[in-house]
């Protein structure tokens, strides 16, 4: 069954054998995050190379991703390694506590009291603990319990309404970016950037720590700050793509303005020419059930209808009891989602204007073949800018991008609608055509009497080169 939206599954402890890798990639993993938030660089370099045994033994290119932890703002340890914070009662987080207990707690990022004042609202654990701030005197943040709970060790800390300074990138994720790298990463995940100079930072570190193994890895912004939002833009012109990272998101602009900034940033990655993923608790109650609640199966249906590209598995797949299980369901959702009428090619691909040949000659192609009704485009693409180009329109025609370069065929992995495949293409441009088509017929999603629609670039071999559009008739000579 073919899909177009694609599956990003994070790994750990209930995913780190190449047998469940393996399964869990047949059940339709497209991209597996390293979450650099937990285990060490062994752990990661380890889980890297069971993904790509794995992949190999699957018979498809997956693509990896490294995701940082960045300036994640946290609590302290505690002495009995918790507390219970009741609501009425006040609370000290003292950025000079060593170890907590039940009236104060330390502090990871010592700045934090400057950045604060009287008024201000702090949500612990993901929102589920609220502080109000009463003064901040020193290194000491007084707050009164709003809301009470269990406040374990290392639980993190958002401002409501964002705002908070700490730099993008620690010296934790710079050390992580080079061990991304020496794994061979092929997108980098940023945690938590304010604007594009965070991006374009993150990028540079990443391109000079990636040259020794000849890696450019897709950078991915993940929009989680409130501040983020009207920076929009800009961050997407910085980077490859985005993530709607609605756990922090949610905590810092509140719950229900995400869903609408979910539809609104997928428009924008999607017009900016970027890829988009959806991410944070689409499958959550399959952690511990084999069936997902009939909320979580619409809620990726409608991230599917909103255009996204990927939608994510964090715990899920990382710690669940169900990772395969949970990939085979939230396949078979996307494909029923994917069968919708709602999505077509916009109304308004008519009036758009393009400034490169690539660009047009990806838009040529699409448009063709929606209305020709092509079986599939199959494009020849060196660094997979056509296929992007292509895959930002939705239309039922599925995309073949056939690839000498291993790097573009796992970074292309992400895109929706596209599926990546492996060509040594030949210098001759007939023959690379015909040996194009030879694959996509070879693996069957294709077959004698389809029309096919097929772009190149000729001379062969240079990346955003392509300028050639050809229809032909499978079984007639190209
Ligand atoms: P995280 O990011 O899982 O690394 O926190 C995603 C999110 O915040 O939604
Ligand atoms: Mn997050």
């Amino acid at each position: 069954m073919h899909r177009a939206t694609k599956i990003v599954a994070t790994i750990g402890p209930a995913s780190s054998t190449q047998d469940i890798l393996l399964q869990m990639i047949q059940a339709g993993a497209d991209v597996v995050r390293l979450n650099f938030s937990h285990g060490t660089a062994d752990d990661h370099r380890q889980r890297a190379e069971f993904v790509r045994e794995a992949a190999r033994q699957a018979g498809r290119e997956v693509g990896i991703m490294a995701d940082l932890q960045g300036p994640k703002i946290r609590v302290g340890k505690f002495e009995n390694g918790k507390t219970t914070l009741i609501a009425g009662n006040t609370f000290i987080l003292d950025a000079e506590c060593e170890l907590g207990n039940d009236d104060r707690v330390g502090l990871d990022y010592k700045d934090l009291p400057r950045d604060l004042k009287p008024g201000d609202t702090l949500l612990l654990n993901d929102g589920l603990i609220v502080l109000n701030v009463s003064r901040v005197i020193g290194t000491e943040i007084h707050t009164v319990v709003k809301i009470g709970g269990d406040l374990s060790n290392n639980k993190g800390i958002n401002r409501q309404g964002g705002g908070l300074t700490a730099p993008a990138l620690t010296a934790k994720d710079m050390e992580d970016i080079r061990t991304a790298m020496s794994l061979g990463a092929d997108y980098v995940a940023v945690s938590f950037p304010k604007n594009a100079t965070d991006m374009e930072m993150a990028r540079q570190l990443a391109n000079i720590a990636g040259a020794p193994y000849g890696i450019k890895p897709k950078m991915i912004a993940k929009i989680e700050r409130a501040e983020a939002i009207p920076a929009l833009q800009g961050i997407l012109e910085a980077s490859d793509g985005i993530m709607v990272a609605r756990g922090d998101l949610a905590v810092e602009v509140g719950n229900a303005a995400v869903p609408a900034l979910q539809k609104r940033m997928i428009k924008m990655a999607r017009d900016a020419n970027k890829f988009v993923i959806t991410a944070t608790q689409m499958m959550e109650s399959m952690i511990h059930a084999p069936v997902p609640t009939r909320a979580e199966v619409s809620d990726v249906a409608n991230a599917v209808l909103d255009g996204t590209d990927a939608v994510m598995l964090s715990a899920e797949s990382a710690a669940g009891k169900y990772p395969v299980q949970t990939i085979e369901t939230m396949a078979a959702i996307c494909v029923e989602a994917e069968k919708s009428e709602h999505v077509e090619l916009d109304k308004d691909f008519l009036d758009r204007t393009f400034t490169r040949i690539d660009q047009s000659i990806a838009m040529g192609a699409l448009f063709t073949a929606y209305h020709l009704g092509a079986k599939a485009i199959v494009a020849l693409t060196e660094s997979g800018s056509t296929a992007l180009w292509m895959s930002r329109h939705w239309t039922h025609v599925p995309i073949f991008a056939l690839t000498p370069r291993t790097g573009s065929e796992r970074a292309m992995a992400i895109y929706r609608n596209v599926t990546s495949l492996h060509l040594d293409t030949s210098s001759d441009r007939d023959i690379a055509l015909a040996q194009a088509l030879e694959v996509v017929v070879g693996k069957g999603y294709a077959a004698r009497g389809d029309m096919v629609v097929l772009t190149v670039g000729e001379p062969m071999g240079q990346a955003g080169g392509t300028n050639t559009l050809k229809i032909v008739r499978v079984g007639e000579p190209v």
